[in-house]
């Protein structure tokens, strides 16, 4: 059983994500104690080892018992960060660059009148980070072409659209078109971040390749971007999503001439490195 093994040109951890867990491990590491607010990344082996580092994860800020509060790349409210303030806590802020973008340039858009349209899912952290503190009346947050429809966008004098930045903004082309069609004094904010995108196109090669017969997708079973990884490869080569290295099953690799490996936006590089060493015992050679 000898194959080749590539990985994607782009997977895992975006830029955002990796600084946040960077910043994290290093205040770990030089003692400090602290409590994330939601998870620093969305994979409970990750989650599981900041708890080791002494930094646990809450869902509130009234479950801080530490001396600092760490807020993920994703953002939060600025009202959760006075809040924080005003419970004495310290910050350490992970927010990533591309998301505090956002927040400015929506409250830039609110200041000259314009309506706000998130792209994106009303529940994520980061969508709430943008909107929690808005008056409702001043945005919508729209995530299917039916949400789209569904408004009159004809009676705002302007309207300022953000994706949040876990999507493919490509994929939502339809939904923005809708609103543009409406409104024609719509604006698209120049805030897209390609992480996500990079990460799908990357797939999408490796899929393609013609030397694999195999592609191998690493992250959590709960991980919307993990799956979608996975819907990309699966159309153009036969894949398996996996968690790690211990859901690899030989009979995979019979026969195969070539394994591809990629990952979702919450797996750590530790986790794709175990994946690779596992098919390198199996047989296989990296490229
Ligand atoms: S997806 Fe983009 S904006 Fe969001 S945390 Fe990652 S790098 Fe930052």
């Amino acid at each position: 059983m000898a194959f080749l093994i590539k990985r994607a040109a782009r997977y895992g951890f975006c830029s955002g994500v990796r600084v946040a867990d960077i910043k994290v491990r290093r205040f770990a590491a030089e003692g400090g104690r602290g409590a994330i607010l939601g998870q620093v990344v969305h994979n409970e082996r990750v989650v599981e080892e900041m708890e080791h580092l002494g930094v646990r994860t809450v869902q509130s800020l009234d479950e801080v018992r530490e001396p600092v509060v760490v807020f993920s790349a994703h953002g939060v409210p600025p009202s959760v960060h006075r809040q924080a303030r005003e419970k004495g806590l310290q910050i350490l802020d992970t927010t990533c660059r591309f998301v505090y973008d956002i927040h400015h340039a929506s409250q830039l858009a609110l200041a000259s009148g314009s309506h706000l349209v998130f792209i994106g899912n009303p529940g994520h952290r980061e969508v709430i980070g943008y909107t929690c503190d808005l008056d409702p009346g001043t945005y919508h947050v729209i995530h299917t072409l039916d949400e789209a429809k569904a408004v009159d966008w004809g009676v705002y004098p302007g309207i300022t659209v953000f994706y949040q930045t876990t999507l493919n903004a490509e994929e939502y082309e339809e939904v923005v078109r809708v609103i543009e069609q409406v409104n024609p004094r719509t604006r698209r904010a120049d805030t897209i971040c390609y992480a996500t995108k990079e990460n799908q196109d990357a797939a999408r090669r490796l899929a393609e390749d013609p030397d694999l017969d195999l592609v191998l997708v690493i992250g959590g079973r709960e991980s919307a971007n993990t799956r979608h990884l996975f819907d990309i490869c699966a159309r153009a080569r036969a894949s398996q999503l996996i968690q790690g290295a211990q859901d690899i099953d030989v009979a995979w690799l019979d026969a195969v001439r070539g394994v591809g490996i990629t990952a979702g936006a919450s797996t750590p590089d530790y986790v794709v490195d175990e994946v690779e060493a596992r098919l390198r015992d199996l047989g296989g050679r990296s490229a």
